[in-house]
C-alpha cells in the first residue's frame, strides 16, 4: 500500500508517501517554522523554498503539490499520523474518528506541545483526504503493557490518579520496529526474545522488551525522564532542580525550559546537542565534551544493567537512533566489558558499523557472544506506514464480515386500543424519529411502567401500533421493577408477566406482555447469503468494541427483504461489552461491530 505518513511538531510538518512493505519513499517533504514569516518548505533534502504557512492546514496545502507530483497518480491507501501521547486510552494504532480526535485533544495536558500539533495535522489531512482511512499511531502505545510496578510513581496515589501521573513511555513505535527487525535478523520472533532496545538519538530512551512486550522503559510521564538527551537532562534529583530554581529565581516555565531545552548533552558540553560535534571536540581534548559523552554512556550502561535484572536474561541489546546506529565511540563505551551477561563487543565490527536502510541490522558482537549486540536502523515513518496499512487491510476484511450494532433501550409497543386508553380516544402516535429498520419509528409519547416493586418513568413508545402490547426491558430493569420476565423473541408474549402502564389520560394493567428481548440480527436475504445463515438460525457473535471484546451466544437471525443489517442488544449487554454510543437516540449505533462466528442451532 501507499501510505501518506504525517509527523507534525509544534511548528513543523513532515510528510512522506511510503510503501508499507519496503519502506521506500515516493515523495518526502517538510515544512518548518509554520506560523512564522520565515516558514519554508523543503522538497526531500532540497533547498529551502519560502512558503507562507500560517498553520498546519496551510503547510499541508503547500506540501500537497510536491506529494502529488511524487506519487504520479498512484492512489493513497491510507494516512498514518504520528501522535505522541495516547495516555492510558490508546494501546494500539487506532482508526481516526470523531471520538479519537476528542480523546487526543483531551490528552493535551499530558503533552501540551505535541498533541495539539498532531491534532492540527490530522484535521488538515482529514480535509485534504476525506475518503481515505486515517490511522493514529501513538508513541506511547507499545508501553501500554508496562506492569503497575514499573509504571507507578511513588507519590500520593489519589493525586496521581487525578492528574494521570504515571509512566507512559515514548519511542514505542521505534522500539517495537527495531525489536521486530532484530528478531527477523536472528531468525526468531519478537515473542521468543528478551531484548534491551536503546534508542539513542536527539531524544533517547531504553526499553526492556520481554517476549514482545514492553515491561520497562526509561521515559516517564513525559519524554524528560531517563537518559541524557540532546537538550534534556533525563533523570535528575527533583530536589536539585528545585534548588536551582529557587537559587536562580526561575518560575515553573523557566525550570521546564532549563531541563527540557538547555540541559543534556548541550548543557554538559557547551557545544550544542549534536553528538558528532561533541565527539569531534572531545577528540580535540575538550574536557566538557568528554564529560558529556561519559555521562551519556554511563547512564545508558546503568539502565542496561537495571533492565537485565528486570528481564532476568538478555538475548540481544539493540542500538538505534542517530547515535546508536552510527557512533562507534558511544557503543563501545556502553557495551564493552559486559561479561556479566556474556556480551562481547567485536571492536572491529563496531568501529565500521553504520546501520542504515541499505544495511539495517549489523551484528557488533563476536560469534561466541551469548548476548547479541546489534546496531539496528530504525524508521519510525516506515513503522507508521506498516501499522496504518495493517489496520486498513483489517478494516477492509472486517467490513466484509461485520455487522453494525444498535443498542435497544427499554421501550413499549402498543395496540391501537391501548393507545386510546392511555392517551385519550382517537389519539394517534406521533412519530419523533425514524428507526433504522424501515417503517419503525420512535414516538413522542412516553409512559410510566409500574411494577410490583418500583416504577420506571419516561419509557418511549415505538410505532406503528401492533396486534399485541409488548414491554421490552433489560434484566436490570426487571430486577428494579420486581418482575421476572423471560427472554423471548419480539411478538412472543404468551404467558409472560403483566405490568401497569400509566399515561397522561389513563392507565392500563396488561395481563401479559413484558419480555427481555432476545439478542437478534436483522438482515436482508443478500446478507444472509453472504454470512451463510438463514431466517431462524441462532448464531454466536464476536463483538469487537472499543471496550471489552465479547462473544455473545444465542443470537437469533431474522431475515426479511425489508430489514437492514443490524444487531440489536439491550443496554445490559451493551454495558457488558463496553460499547460506546455513537448516536444518541432510542437505538444507539455503537462503535462496536459484530462478526458471526458460527451457527449453533437452527
Ligand atoms: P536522531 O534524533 O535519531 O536523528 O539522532 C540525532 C543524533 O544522532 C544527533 O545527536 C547526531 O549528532 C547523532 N549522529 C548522527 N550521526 C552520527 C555519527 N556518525 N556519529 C555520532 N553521532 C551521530
Amino acid at each position: 500500500m501507499n501510505v501518506l505518513v504525517l509527523n507534525c511538531g509544534s511548528s513543523s510538518l513532515k510528510a512522506a508517501i511510503i510503501d508499507d512493505v519496503t519502506g521506500e519513499r515516493r515523495g518526502r517533504v517538510r515544512v518548518e517554522r509554520i506560523g512564522e514569516p520565515e516558514a519554508a518548505l523543503f522538497d526531500a533534502d532540497g533547498p529551502a523554498v519560502p512558503c507562507a504557512a500560517k498553520d498546519h492546514g496551510e503547510a499541508l496545502a503547500a506540501a500537497l503539490p510536491v506529494l502529488e507530483r511524487a506519487r504520479g497518480g498512484a492512489p493513497i491507501d491510507g494516512v498514518g499520523h504520528r501522535v505522541v501521547h495516547g495516555g492510558a486510552r490508546f494501546s494500539q494504532p487506532t482508526r481516526v474518528d470523531e471520538s479519537v480526535l476528542e480523546a487526543i485533544a483531551a490528552l493535551t495536558p499530558l503533552a501540551p506541545l505535541h498533541n495539539p500539533a498532531n491534532l492540527a495535522g490530522i484535521i488538515a489531512a482529514l480535509r485534504a483526504f476525506p475518503d481515505v482511512p486515517h490511522v493514529a499511531v501513538f508513541d506511547t502505545a507499545f508501553h501500554a503493557t508496562l506492569p503497575p510496578r514499573a509504571r507507578s510513581y511513588a507519590i500520593d496515589l489519589e493525586l496521581a490518579k487525578k492528574h494521570g501521573v504515571r509512566r507512559y513511555g515514548f519511542h514505542g513505535t521505534s522500539h517495537a520496529f527495531v525489536a521486530a527487525r532484530a528478531a527477523a535478523f536472528l531468525g526468531a520472533k519478537p515473542g521468543d526474545l528478551r531484548l534491551i532496545s536503546c534508542h539513542l538519538g536527539n531524544g533517547a530512551s531504553v526499553c526492556a522488551i520481554e517476549f514482545g512486550r514492553s515491561v520497562e522503559t526509561s521515559m516517564g510521564m513525559t519524554p524528560l525522564e531517563g537518559l541524557v538527551m540532546g537538550t534534556r537532562s533525563g533523570d535528575i534529583d527533583v530536589g536539585a532542580a528545585l534548588h536551582v530554581a529557587r537559587a536562580e529565581g526561575l518560575d515553573l516555565d523557566g525550570l521546564d525550559a532549563l531541563l527540557n531545552k538547555k540541559s543534556g548533552l548541550a548543557g554538559l558540553s557547551g557545544v550544542g546537542n549534536d553528538m558528532r560535534d561533541i565527539e569531534d571536540r572531545a577528540a580535540a581534548g575538550d574536557e566538557r565534551a568528554r564529560l558529556a559523552i561519559h555521562v551519556f554512556c554511563h547512564r545508558v550502561r546503568k539502565y542496561i544493567g537495571a533492565y537485565a535484572a528486570v528481564l532476568g536474561a538478555v538475548d540481544a541489546i539493540l542500538f538505534t537512533g542517530g547515535i546508536g546506529q552510527n557512533s562507534a565511540v558511544v557503543r563501545h563505551k556502553i557495551a564493552h566489558n559486559l561479561q556479566l551477561f556474556g556480551a562481547t563487543l567485536d571492536e572491529d565490527e563496531n568501529r565500521s558499523a553504520r546501520a542504515s536502510a541499505a544495511r539495517p541490522v549489523i551484528r557488533i558482537s563476536t560469534d561466541t557472544s551469548r548476548t547479541h549486540l546489534l546496531a539496528v536502523a530504525t524508521d519510525e515513518e516506515h513503522a507508521i506506514a506498516g501499522e496504518t496499512a495493517k489496520l486498513v487491510a483489517r478494516r477492509d476484511e472486517v467490513a466484509q464480515r461485520s455487522i453494525p450494532i444498535a443498542v435497544s433501550a427499554r421501550h413499549i409497543h402498543l395496540r391501537k386500543e391501548t393507545v386510546e386508553q392511555l392517551f385519550g380516544p382517537g389519539h394517534e402516535l406521533t412519530p419523533l424519529k425514524e428507526l433504522s429498520q424501515p417503517g419503525q419509528f420512535a414516538c413522542e409519547e412516553v409512559l410510566e411502567i409500574v411494577g410490583p416493586k418500583r416504577s420506571i418513568a419516561g419509557v418511549r413508545v415505538l410505532g406503528p401500533v401492533r396486534p399485541a402490547d409488548q414491554v421490552e426491558v433489560s434484566r436490570t430493569d426487571e430486577f428494579f421493577l420486581g418482575l421476572d420476565a423471560p427472554v423471548r423473541d419480539s411478538g412472543d408474549v404468551r404467558g409472560t408477566p403483566g405490568v401497569t402502564l400509566v399515561g397522561p389520560k389513563g392507565s392500563v394493567t396488561l395481563k401479559e406482555g413484558v419480555i427481555c428481548a432476545r439478542r437478534h440480527i436483522h438482515m436482508a436475504p443478500e446478507d444472509a447469503a453472504r454470512f451463510g445463515v438463514a431466517d431462524g438460525d441462532v448464531v454466536e457473535v464476536a463483538v469487537d468494541s472499543s471496550g471489552r471484546d465479547l462473544t455473545f451466544g444465542d443470537v437469533l437471525v431474522r431475515v426479511s427483504p425489508k430489514y437492514r443489517l443490524e444487531m440489536h442488544v439491550d443496554t445490559d449487554e451493551a454495558n457488558a461489552a463496553e460499547l460506546v454510543p455513537k448516536h444518541a437516540g432510542l437505538l444507539e449505533l455503537t462503535q462496536g461491530t459484530a462478526t458471526p462466528l458460527r451457527r449453533v442451532l437452527r
